[in-house]
């Protein structure tokens, strides 16, 4: 008994949209009715079950946002990250996304096991569902068996894996390889963080020798080549390994060259971006420090032309996802690089903005349908980290996670009125469409008009 009897929505998932009803039971979605049932029917079923009827008129009801790209409480050099799992998650929630799945990122003496026990003791304060990624950070003779150890135990189904940052968490090819067989013989999708680490090294050193340390040369350590020819290499690897690719954060047209021409050689290649590469553009790097040191993220933001190229890549179909790779630092944070743009952490917030951004880009100019912004939001992401129909879908049986969208309403992004506790917002003062107006996770509804109602640490490790 219970639950929310949603009438008079358009329901859209990834697979389409329809006008009805939906009711949910407990934490499950427990029916879809066609739009042609009486009110008087409704009525009735609400009554009989002794639903909460929420009227959905003039809304979209879509399934909860799937964030497979966040970073919540990242050590990085001696800083962490402004959010925790307990208030990213909470903006999460806020801008309709219900699942996160954030890293494990082991110390390199550290096994993963450990590691995954105490990256799952901190996400335990999450307020929305959550899974984790397994990284690995360095490859010895033992890596593999804690691999499976971690599949075995805690059911995780992903490895990330940096061909960049090779003085702290990437691996040299030797290692990239070993730890993609590992990953094929495991049946895991290998997230590849694909800037090729040398270069960019070598790219610093110089800039820094030259005087060149303020956030544009930022930009220019780490030139679009060097994300192509690591995909190209990462693609190679992962072909002769066996394993499935996922590239993340796809930030260059020639990157996606890339991808399309593995495929046609029949390679499996799944490929994600993010909305700061689709929205924003390098011009950010020109502004004042304090300004500037804000968008320096790895990869950097691109020209207008790599960003054009990107849209018309999502736009295609030939993205299968739009994460947001949320790593946010503040300004105090940022402005530990002043004098040496190598010491400014990297990352943006963005993790509220995601599906209003996409919605915003894509689907009011009609570029993308309601239903393609559903499939890179939620449904592909679900799918192709094992979540899914669980999450990502409208069907019954599926966890009650539901977005009540209000797609006509304009706002404009003000870091003051964010949950991300980050200081400012790479979107500052952006105008943008559509809102999460209510939100279900499991059948609970915890956000009403940008109220979080969920309880802390209410989420769920919906691996295991
Ligand atoms: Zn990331």
């Amino acid at each position: 008994m219970g639950g929310y009897l949603i009438t008079g929505a358009t329901l859209i998932d990834g697979d389409g949209e329809r006008p009805g009803s939906l009711r949910t039971e407990g934490e499950r979605i427990a029916a879809i009715l066609p739009a042609d049932v009486p009110d008087a029917d409704l009525a009735d079923l609400a009554a009989r079950h002794g639903c909460e009827v929420v009227d959905g008129r003039g809304r979209w009801l879509v399934p909860g946002g799937v964030d497979p790209h966040v970073h919540f409480a990242l050590p990085v050099g001696d800083t962490v990250t402004v959010d925790d799992f307990a208030t990213g998650s909470r903006a999460a929630l806020a801008g309709g996304t219900t699942t996160i799945i954030d890293f494990v990122t082991p110390a390199r003496d550290q096994s993963l096991v450990e590691a995954t026990e105490a990256r799952l003791a901190e996400a335990a304060r999450s307020s929305c569902d959550y899974a984790l990624h397994a990284s690995a950070t360095a490859w010895r003779s033992t890596t593999a068996a804690e691999l499976g150890a971690c599949v075995e135990r805690y059911g995780l189904r992903s490895l990330k894996l940096y061909l960049a940052y090779l003085e702290t968490i990437g691996l040299a090819d030797a290692d990239l390889f070993a730890a993609m067989q590992a990953a094929a013989a495991l049946d895991l999708t290998v997230l590849v963080h694909c800037e090729d680490g040398a270069s960019v090294s070598q790219r610093q050193r110089a800039l820094v020798t030259a005087g060149e340390t303020g956030p544009a040369a930022h930009l220019r350590s780490r030139p679009p080549r060097c994300e192509v020819d690591a995909v190209v290499r990462a693609l190679d690897l992962a072909a002769r390994a066996g394993c499935r690719p996922y590239v993340v954060h796809v930030s260059t047209g020639g990157a996606v060259v890339a991808i399309r021409a593995a495929r046609a050689r029949g390679q499996t290649v799944l490929a994600e971006t993010c909305p700061q590469y689709l929205v924003l553009d390098e011009n950010a790097y020109r502004r004042p420090f304090a300004e500037a040191a804000a968008f320096v993220m790895s990869p950097p933001l691109r020209a207008p032309a790599e960003r054009d190229a990107l849209r018309t890549a999502v736009w295609r179909g030939d993205l299968d996802v739009v994460a947001t790779d949320h790593c946010a630092f503040d300004r105090r944070q940022k402005d530990r690089g002043r004098g040496d743009f190598t010491r400014i952490p990297g990352g943006a917030s963005g993790v509220e903005h995601r599906l209003a951004l996409l919605y915003t880009l894509g689907v009011v100019p009609g570029a993308l349908t309601p239903s393609a912004w559903v499939r890179l939001v939620s449904a592909q992401p679900a799918r192709i980290f094992g979540l899914y129909p669980r999450k990502g879908s409208l069907a019954p049986g599926a966890d009650a996670d539901l977005v009540l969208w209000d797609p006509a309403v304009t706002r404009v992004i003000h870091a003051a009125e964010d949950h991300e506790v980050c200081d400012h917002s790479v979107y500052e003062g952006l105008a943008v469409r559509g809102r999460a107006e209510r939100v279900w996770l499991r059948g609970t509804e915890v956000v009403r008009q940008g109220e979080i109602l969920a309880p802390t640490d209410g989420g769920t490790f919906i691996l295991r």
